[in-house]
C-alpha cells in the first residue's frame, strides 16, 4: 500500500513538473558548412562579439583547400571546438546516397574518429553535403551520431532540417523566419556557407551577415548549438 502511495506520489510530481515548466521555447541554431577559413577569421569575431553559440560543420579531408576557397586546418578547428560545437560534415563531402554501403560507413565513421581527435572531443553530429541521404545513410548515421541535419526536408528525432541561405536570400526574410520561429514555438536552423566580400549561390556576404546578426539578437531568440536545440537541452 505504502508503495502504491509513494509510485502515484511521484507519478503526480513528475505531472506537475512537465506542466511547471513547459519547454517551449523556440531556439535558433546558426550552423557553417564546409570548414570555410572565413569561419574562423570573420564569423567567429561576428560570433564571439555577440556571445553567439553556433555549430561548425568540417569535412576533414587533408586538403586546405576546396574549389578555390582556403578551408581551416586542424588547429583552427580545435581553436573554434573550445566557444563552439563541431559537428561531421563527412570526409569528402560527396553525395551519400550515391555511395556502397561500406563507402557511406567510411565517410561516417572516419570523419567522427578524426575530427574526434583534433578537438579531444567526442562528435555528436553530422550533415549531409548537399543535403543528400536516403535510407541506408540514415541507418548507418544512426550507429555514429546523435542527430543528423539535411536540407529543405522533413525533420524528425533524429534528422533535423536546416534551411540554408543564398546570395539573394533578403535578410527582411530571415527575419520573418525568426519572428515565425518565435510565434509558433519552432526550433529554427539557418545554415551558412562561406561568409564573404565576393559571395558565391550559396554564400553571404559580411554586410547581410552582420545585418541578420542584428535581427537575431533583436529577436531575443534563444541560441543554442545545433546539438542543443535539436535534442531540447
Ligand atoms: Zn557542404
Amino acid at each position: 500500500m505504502k508503495r502504491i502511495v509513494l509510485i502515484l506520489l511521484f507519478v503526480f510530481i513528475l505531472v506537475v513538473a512537465r506542466v511547471m515548466i513547459p519547454n517551449e521555447e523556440s531556439c535558433l541554431s546558426l550552423a557553417f558548412d564546409d570548414g570555410y577559413e572565413s569561419h574562423y577569421f570573420v564569423v567567429n569575431s561576428l560570433l564571439d562579439e555577440r556571445n553567439f553559440s553556433a555549430t561548425f560543420f568540417v569535412f576533414p579531408e587533408t586538403v586546405n583547400e576546396w574549389n578555390g576557397r582556403s578551408l581551416m586546418n586542424a588547429s583552427q578547428i580545435w581553436d573554434l571546438s573550445r566557444d563552439y560545437e563541431i559537428g561531421s560534415h563527412t570526409m569528402t563531402h560527396p553525395y551519400l546516397n550515391e555511395l556502397s554501403d561500406s563507402e557511406i560507413e567510411f565517410e561516417l565513421a572516419s570523419s567522427k574518429k578524426l575530427l574526434s581527435e583534433i578537438i579531444g572531443k567526442e562528435i555528436e553530429v553530422v550533415a549531409f553535403p548537399y543535403g543528400r541521404y536516403d535510407e541506408r545513410v540514415l541507418n548507418i548515421s544512426r550507429k555514429y551520431y546523435l542527430l543528423a541535419r539535411s536540407l529543405f526536408s522533413e525533420s524528425d528525432d533524429f534528422l533535423i532540417s536546416g534551411f540554408a541561405l543564398e546570395n539573394d536570400t533578403p535578410v527582411e526574410d530571415v527575419c520573418e523566419m525568426i519572428d515565425d520561429a518565435i510565434l509558433e514555438k519552432d526550433n529554427l536552423v539557418l545554415v551558412f556557407h562561406d561568409v564573404t566580400e565576393m559571395p558565391s549561390q550559396w554564400d553571404t556576404s559580411v554586410e547581410d551577415f552582420e545585418k541578420i546578426l542584428d535581427c537575431v539578437e533583436s529577436s531575443k531568440i534563444k541560441i543554442k548549438t545545433f546539438g542543443e536545440c535539436s535534442l531540447g537541452n
